[in-house]
């Protein structure tokens, strides 16, 4: 699969949110507006929506991962909910039988969760996951402390010498993070 450059994806994003305001424009008489964010990382949330201030936060990880599929659910997904919320108000589930209807109409498999493999996510993106500290080795010279891997920790505990590149001191070790 041929991965895209982000603001690539970010303007189907936009394409597709335009073509289904478009749809229920028609049906409904009325445009729902949505502000999209990109602003969800880590591996539980894959999207979110706000009714109060029509928003969408979308998690740009999984969004460079999955490309076409992600727009085709995820983004529809949040989008359904918005619709919903706007005709019926609060007087249905979130993924109950008008919902349902609505992802169809949208031409989007009505399926409530979707299974990304979380784990190529983090390995193919820059995504981390705030549980893992990527540098944990704490060090310090004279100037100021100092993050290591536990790559490089290793290599300095098997005796390499590394100096800090400002204060040109010898860096020591002080802990973990
Ligand atoms: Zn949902
Ligand atoms: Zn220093």
């Amino acid at each position: 699969m041929k991965r895209l450059r982000i603001e690539t994806l970010k303007s189907k994003v936009d394409a597709k949110i335009k073509w289904c305001r478009e749809k229920v424009l028609e049906k409904y008489n009325h445009m729902i507006t949505a502000e999209i964010r990109y602003d969800l990382s880590g591996t539980s949330r894959t999207g979110v929506c706000k009714y109060k201030g029509n928003i969408i936060r979308l998690n740009p990880f999984i969004l460079k991962e999955y490309g076409d599929d992600y727009i085709n659910t995820t983004v529809v997904h949040e989008f359904a909910h918005l619709v919903v919320n706007y005709i019926y108000r609060y007087k249905t589930r979130p993924h109950g039988r008008e919902w349902k209807w609505m992802m169809r109409f949208l031409e989007a498999p009505p399926n409530r969760c979707s299974d990304y493999n979380m784990q190529t996510v983090i390995e193919n993106t820059s995504m981390k996951v705030r549980r893992k500290v990527a540098r944990p080795y704490l060090y310090k010279c004279v100037c100021r402390e100092h993050q290591l891997t536990s790559n490089i920790h290793s290599k300095m505990v098997r005796g390499q010498r590394r100096s800090c590149l400002k204060c040109r001191q010898r860096i020591t070790y002080i802990g973990m993070i």
